[in-house]
């Protein structure tokens, strides 16, 4: 069923609670990579410039003692967003009570407002992270309606994205998507579930035991499943190649045996490795293909195997990539993630998404980022989604 979004909602005059993914690097008083709060930029515009009152939350990292809140507070956020919007932004240092109610009060059409880190309310018995009914319904009593643009936390169900939603539909007041939610969705529902064939899924990153969900999935979904990273040497171990001082896990041997049974033909492993002499940029390294020698440990797929890859890649009209080819942080590396990147954001008439904390650090430290379709903003969410479960904060919004 289709979900509710923030265009469906007449927002003239109302009270918008609209919980944002404002959980962004600071220091020192002063916020460094602001993507996520540009990301959250159409929403927060929609709302104001057609009349709304945008009534801002999200979490900042984790509150575990009362020092944390003082490095924690959303305060300097709220600056940088009224730099980014050009206009002021009210921001209120509390999470409830009559000093936030009101400044909600005292709001205009077209204010913007930021209430206080809502991981504050984890101090007093994890009634964030906890889903506290009383919290959500509180937060709820704020507003007219609710609009959830935290794709980051989806996977969650916490009071300010589930339990916010639930109180809302409950008073039978509207909770819909914000702009970046419904993208996510949508990029990420169509390729998985209605994807453009032939699809193929690039996985990689460091252990089979992360992605076992992602890797079974995706196998029941996609017409190619591509390995690489250092899962690949479970694989390798199963087959009885030899491994060398590879990254393996003994215990994850026999389910690799199994993936791959189900797999048949349909799961592309590299055919050759970098391999070095320690875990190091400057390692003695080379390429060898098949076994692993004794001493060394493979850290990046090998020429033959981006040329395999490609091959399986270059008719593909949807692709998903989760997770580095290679110990990518190392410039010696590097190159397997970056060349399949590289081609991957070039395949002119395909859907290209990359999901995942690690493939989207890879794609921005190599400058590709802007060559895919969709870069997903959320790591522990989309990987979720590719495991092809039901995030509750999605699930948890109206429908239309
Ligand atoms: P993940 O968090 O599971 O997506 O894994 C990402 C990490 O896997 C990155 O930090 C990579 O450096 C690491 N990685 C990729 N390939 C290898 C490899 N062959 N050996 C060890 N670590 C690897």
């Amino acid at each position: 069923m289709a979900k509710l979004t923030v265009s469906d909602l007449d927002v003239k005059d109302k009270k918008v609670l609209i919980r944002v993914d404002f959980n962004v690097p600071v220091k020192d008083g002063v916020v460094g990579d602001d993507n996520r709060i540009v990301a959250a930029l159409p929403t927060i515009k929609y709302v104001i410039e057609n009349g709304g009152k945008a009534i801002l939350f999200s979490h900042l990292g984790r509150v575990k003692t009362e020092e944390d809140k003082e490095k924690l507070t959303m305060r300097p956020v709220a600056q940088k967003l009224s730099d980014l919007l050009e206009k002021p932004v009210t921001f209120v240092p509390v999470t409830r009570g009559a000093q936030l109610e009101e400044a909600i009060a005292n709001m205009k059409d077209g204010d913007v407002l930021l209430f206080e880190n809502t991981r504050f309310e984890d101090l007093d018995g994890k009634k964030e992270s906890g889903n506290d009914p009383e919290l959500g319904k509180y937060w709820a009593s704020l507003g007219d309606m609710f609009v959830n643009d935290a794709f980051g936390t989806a996977h969650r169900s916490h009071a300010s994205n589930v339990g916010i939603s639930e109180a809302m539909k409950a008073e039978g007041k509207p909770a819909a998507a914000g702009f970046l939610l419904e993208k996510e969705i949508k990029f990420l529902g169509d390729a998985v579930d209605a994807p453009v064939r032939p699809f193929v899924a690039v996985l990689g990153g460091s252990k089979v035991s992360s992605k076992i969900g992602v890797i079974n999935h995706l196998l029941s979904k996609a017409d190619k499943v591509i390995i690489g990273g250092g899962m690949t040497y479970t694989f390798y171990k199963a087959k009885g190649i030899a491994v060398g001082s590879s990254l393996v896990e003994d215990d994850k041997v026999e389910l690799a045996k199994e993936l791959m049974e189900k797999a048949g033909d349909k799961l592309v492993l590299p055919i050759d490795n970098v391999v070095a002499d320690k875990f190091a940029n400057d390692a003695n390294y080379k390429t060898v293909e098949g076994d692993i020698p004794d001493g060394y440990m493979a850290l990046d797929v090998g020429e033959k195997s981006i040329e395999l890859f490609k091959e399986n890649l270059k008719d593909a009209k949807t692709v998903v990539w989760n997770g580095p080819m290679g110990v990518f942080e190392m410039p010696n590396f590097a190159k397997g993630t970056l060349e399949l990147g590289k081609f991957i954001g070039s395949l002119e008439d395909a859907t290209t998404i990359v999901g995942g904390g690690d493939s989207v650090a890879a794609a921005k430290q190599l400058g590709i980022a802007d060559k895919f379709s969709h870069v997903s903003t959320g790591g522990g969410s989309s990987l979720e989604y590719l495991e092809g479960k039901t995030l509750p904060a999605v699930a948890a919004v109206s429908d239309k």
